[in-house]
């Protein structure tokens, strides 16, 4: 037996730090999803692929390797956009989701964060936690952090992007963006990524006591 964390959410909701924070608090393995339909996108970019051939890019994802995937090279900005654009396709999904699969039976644990892990993914997963905050707050967070890294950004740029990116991923047939009907609810409109830690840690505790 494993113990898998699903963690679920819109684009730029805190999901990424909040998933790798409670990994590592729990020694358990991380899987980013949105990697993996990243990964796929670039792939099918850097071959000069069409991002909307099914069968083309099905093949890709079903060569992905889940060990190689790089977070700082896939987190560019056009290959997120790509990533929604790919993951509407189902045979893409069902690919990738087989690998998310296996990769969700790691023992002691794993916390697996995306956009479908408690309702599609693990929908048998003890914990699940949906983590959503405005739209605006997610702009502004990703904004703050774009200017971080001491790169230009335009607000109302990414406040668009934000709102396109969750048309698309609340709005496709397979696997739209959802909470399970058993998630725990996270909403960090105006809440600390501290203070979103502890409600999760909380959430998590009384679960594996339970089990
Ligand atoms: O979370 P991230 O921004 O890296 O995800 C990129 C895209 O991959 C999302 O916009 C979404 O379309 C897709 N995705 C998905 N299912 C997941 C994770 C990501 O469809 N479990």
């Amino acid at each position: 037996m494993t113990f898998t964390i699903a963690i679920d959410g819109p684009a730029a909701a805190g999901k990424g730090t909040l998933s790798r924070r409670i990994a590592e608090t729990y020694g358990f393995h991380h899987l980013d999803t949105g990697l993996t339909y990243r990964a796929t996108a670039k792939a099918l970019l850097d071959a000069n692929l069409p991002l909307d051939d099914e069968a083309v890019a099905e093949k890709v994802a079903l060569e992905l390797d889940l060990m190689g995937l790089d977070r700082a090279v896939l987190s560019r900005h056009e290959i997120g956009e790509a990533a929604s654009k790919v993951a509407v396709m189902p045979a893409v999904r069902r690919a990738l989701v087989e690998a998310q699969r296996k990769f969700a039976t790691k023992q002691p644990g794993t916390v697996l964060d995306g956009r479908d892990i408690g309702t599609v993914v693990c929908p048998a997963a003890p914990v699940k936690i949906y983590v959503t905050a405005s739209a605006e707050v997610r702009a502004r967070r990703r904004y703050d952090e774009i200017l971080a890294n001491g790169t230009a950004a335009d607000y109302d740029a990414i406040f668009d992007d934000v709102k396109k990116r969750d048309e698309r991923d609340m709005g496709r047939a397979d696997s739209p963006l959802k909470p399970a009907e058993d998630a725990h609810l996270l909403d960090t409109t105006e809440m600390s990524i501290e203070a979103a830690f502890k409600a999760a840690k909380t959430i998590i505790d009384a679960a594996l006591q339970k089990n």
